[in-house]
């Protein structure tokens, strides 16, 4: 079994065909999958995909690229819907996107800051979104004290170093499609380095699709190459990646099935 812990199966690339890709992912081996949504829209068609489907849970939260867009209602509207929904398991994805740049820094702050309290409050883990932005990330996690949720620090692009300071800070590493990229050392480096008991997959699709089918739509039935890959960093078995991520999520998500 299989824990696809950051997807976007809600997203329009999925329009034509969602029930045939959620299908294909099941007989992939994907057992569970964590759905992001992150603002208005997105938040609301996760939520009816946890309804459709029993495996299928979600994180909620305001994207960093949006921050300028969040309101005081849209935060209380997220607290309500994660106080009431049971298939809320996290809030996210939130962050710092320095890449794209499309909020000033100052706000993303402000936004990446209530939505961590608003978790603290909630007793729910949170999921990192850190574009560019490692330094501020880690400044922000320490100065909020999130290591008192924890959560998990998704498609993880830093050095070994920074996970070691986010595992200190209670936090997964959760690596995707990049793992697989033959130009990619960093996130090599970051599979062999990271415990096993600190490590998660995930697939972000439809982006960052992972070799073998680098360039195409990703979807949730290709977690198992990122899960290959990380067997053959690790030097252990695919079953045992499939297994002990699986078991790490779970637990992180308090999901008992
Ligand atoms: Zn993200
Ligand atoms: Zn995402």
């Amino acid at each position: 079994m299989l824990f696809d812990t950051h997807a976007h199966l809600n997203d329009e690339k999925f329009n034509e065909d969602r029930q045939d890709v959620i299908a294909r992912a099941r007989e992939n081996g994907v057992s569970l999958i964590c759905n992001i949504g992150y603002n208005r829209e997105t938040i609301t068609t996760s939520l009816e995909l946890t309804r459709q489907y029993d495996f299928i849970y979600t994180a909620i939260g305001w994207h960093p690229q949006d921050a300028k867009t969040m309101t005081d209602d849209d935060l209380a509207w997220i607290e309500k819907l994660a106080s009431e929904e049971k298939k809320v398991v996290a809030i996210g994805e939130i962050g710092l996107d320095y890449y794209w740049d499309t909020s000033p820094k100052d706000v993303q702050h402000d936004v990446f800051r209530k939505q961590i309290r608003l978790a603290k409050k909630l007793k729910l883990p949170i999921i990192i979104h850190d574009r560019e932005a490692h330094q501020d990330i880690i400044n922000i996690l320490r100065e909020e004290e999130a290591e008192e949720v924890g959560g998990i620090m998704h498609c993880f692009s830093g050095s070994p170093e920074m996970a070691t300071e986010c595992i200190n800070m209670n936090f997964y590493i959760s690596l995707g499609g990049p793992v697989t990229f033959k130009n990619a050392k960093k996130p090599k480096e970051v599979a062999e380095h990271v415990p096993l008991d600190r490590l998660l997959i995930e697939t972000d699709c439809p982006y960052l699709t992972p070799e073998p089918y680098r360039g195409k739509r990703n979807e949730s039935g290709y977690v198992r190459y990122v899960a290959e890959k990380i067997a053959g960093l690790k030097n252990i078995s695919f079953e045992k990646i499939a297994e002990i991520t699986t078991e790490n999520a779970k637990k992180l998500f308090q999901i008992q099935v």
